[in-house]
């Protein structure tokens, strides 16, 4: 353990930890699960086009998210160009900055224009005054986010949809197994996107979804993924492949079958992480709200440094240096990352506010409780010590 600021990393001391402890790093599955369904693949000879594996994990994934229709598919990202083709949007489409790249690239490079709002810097979603002002002639669609799993503003997001004449789509990369005000995460808008790529809290190596009650864009949607085939033989609308194959099935599948426990783990960590730092000044374990579902994937803290007398940034660093990898996500916000700062600049204040301050912390099932505590430990000296540690880096520089 720590005890003075001599004993950290960045100035001379023994890292805290051998082996680094990431974000996002991959949910351990049942071996012997994944192997039985991928040997069963091999022996069943079907690969891919919409296999059996693939339509389980299709079927399951609507079931969880209390839909009639799911669509897996190769990537999230794709998923997301799916529905841009699929719903025929076109000019400008409204997003929060506060997102990961994936969420105006997808939409770029299809030749539309991603238009950035600001958010609610309680919550970390989209505005909806924001959204409202941000709506010209030009604007086709709004695609809400819903940040670390915690939902957006979706009524009144479908209210101003509705009003406007918008189609709405929300990236639900972040929110599998999640729900608002009781109703699962999947339901709201015309269509909404999850994300299976390793990284998230159920993976299938890689892999996404659209799930929707619309049946007609489900249709459109499963033949655009596959070439265009089904939509009267090739047609105008073209189509892609974005396909999901049985590998990745097989792998979908074992992770949901371990959903319940990884949820569980990751809310004990969070609970963890909530005691640990509930004293430490300037620190706040950004809440899940205790009366929804939530899958607790992102544990993320906020830094202020007014308080602090240590910058997220340094602190990052010197977290690092213990090799402790968490992530500034999602820092810089969109808006600030290329191509978007040069082509458009703008300013958010609020998006670039929580920006400044946001750290996801290392969580998952393969980090113990024990680490929390180490890591949590390191924190609350970084921050004792915070003016300190600020006032001797300026010297070393
Ligand atoms: C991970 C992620 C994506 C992209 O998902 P892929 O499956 O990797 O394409 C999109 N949006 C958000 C918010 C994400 O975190």
């Amino acid at each position: 353990m720590k005890r003075d600021i001599e004993d950290f990393a960045i100035f001379g001391g023994r890292p805290a930890f051998l082996h680094p402890l990431y974000v996002g790093h991959p949910n351990i599955v049942d071996r012997d699960r994944l192997f039985d369904r991928l040997n069963w693949t091999l022996d069943n000879q079907w690969l891919t086009n919409g296999g059996p594996l693939a339509r389980e994990f299709e079927d399951r994934v609507a079931e969880l998210s209390g839909v009639r229709n799911c669509v897996a598919t190769c990537n999230a990202t794709v998923a997301l160009q799916l529905l841009v083709h699929a719903a025929e949007l076109t000019g400008e489409v409204i997003m929060p900055s506060m997102t990961f790249a994936a969420t105006p690239h997808s939409v770029r490079w299809l030749g539309l224009t991603p238009v950035f709002c600001d958010i609610d810097p309680r919550y970390g979603g989209v505005d909806v005054s924001a959204v409202e002002a941000s709506i010209t002639e030009r604007t086709s669609a709004i695609f809400g986010v819903h940040l670390w799993g915690r939902p957006c503003a979706v009524d009144e997001l479908e209210k101003l949809a509705a009003a406007r004449g918008l189609r709405l789509f929300f990236d639900a990369a972040h929110a599998l197994g999640c729900s608002s005000k009781g109703r699962p995460i999947g339901g709201f808008g015309d269509a909404e996107v999850f994300s299976f790529h390793a990284t998230k809290v159920v993976n299938a190596f890689e892999g996404g979804a659209i799930v929707t009650d619309d049946d007609e864009l489900a249709q459109r949607i499963r033949s655009l993924h596959n070439f265009g085939i089904g939509m009267e033989g090739f047609n105008a609308a073209g189509g892609t492949n974005g396909k999901f194959n049985e590998a990745a099935a097989a792998m979908g599948l074992t992770s949901l079958d371990s959903f319940p426990k990884y949820t569980r783990h990751n809310q004990g960590n969070y609970e963890l992480y909530r005691s640990e730092l509930a004293g430490v000044a300037g620190v706040r374990v950004i809440e899940f709200d205790p009366e929804e579902r939530n899958n607790y994937h992102y544990i993320v803290i906020e830094v202020d440094r007014e308080v602090t007398g240590i910058s997220r940034d340094l602190l990052m660093e010197l977290l690092h240096a213990e090799r402790v990898q968490a992530k500034p996500y999602f820092s810089p916000a969109c808006h600030e990352l290329e191509p978007y700062r040069s082509q458009r600049p703008i300013r958010l204040p609020h998006t670039e506010w929580l920006a400044a301050r946001v750290l996801a912390m290392p969580t998952g099932t393969t980090v113990s409780r024990e680490d929390i505590r180490r890591v949590c430990n390191i924190v609350r000296i970084a921050v004792e010590r915070g003016r300190d540690i600020t006032a001797r880096r300026r010297q070393d520089a």
